[in-house]
């Protein structure tokens, strides 16, 4: 799919997300996984929460997941997002990676009235016109 941001921000990478949003391009799901412990980091960390290794690795999930939570914004804190109000924010585990929680909104057109907690959902990349791609999930 394809849109463009509509004035909203947009994503910007840094050295430890980068490889986030270059998978995401690319149309596949990563995340940074703990060379030494195997846990998954997210958002990438340089650290281990768990052993405190500095060597990670990136590893391609699946793209499914579960809704462990959301909410529906009806007052944007940012004044660029009132256009799209209301609109939901999801926290989903991905399948594989239970201590994770990625935050990001459903797909545009997904019924939301659907959406509740344990939802099942899968990943879809929503390319935007400034060649940027958003993971965004589609209920299942
Ligand atoms: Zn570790």
């Amino acid at each position: 799919m394809q849109s463009s941001s509509g004035g909203l921000p947009l994503p910007q990478a840094d050295e430890l997300t980068q490889p986030y949003w270059d998978a995401a391009t690319a149309h596949k799901l990563v995340l940074q996984r703990c060379s030494q412990c195997r846990l998954f980091r997210h958002p990438p960390a340089k650290i281990c929460a768990s052993c405190y290794s500095e060597e990670s690795e990136w590893a391609e999930v699946e793209g499914r997941g579960t809704v462990y939570s959301y909410v529906i914004v009806y007052q944007p804190l940012l004044p660029a997002f009132q256009s799209r109000a209301p609109y939901d924010v999801v926290q989903v585990t991905p399948d594989g990676a239970p201590n994770v929680r990625l935050i990001g909104n459903l797909a545009e057109g997904e019924p939301r009235e659907r959406l509740q907690v344990g939802s099942t959902v899968e990943v879809v990349f929503d390319d935007t016109s400034d060649g940027i791609s958003i993971p965004r999930w589609r209920l299942t």
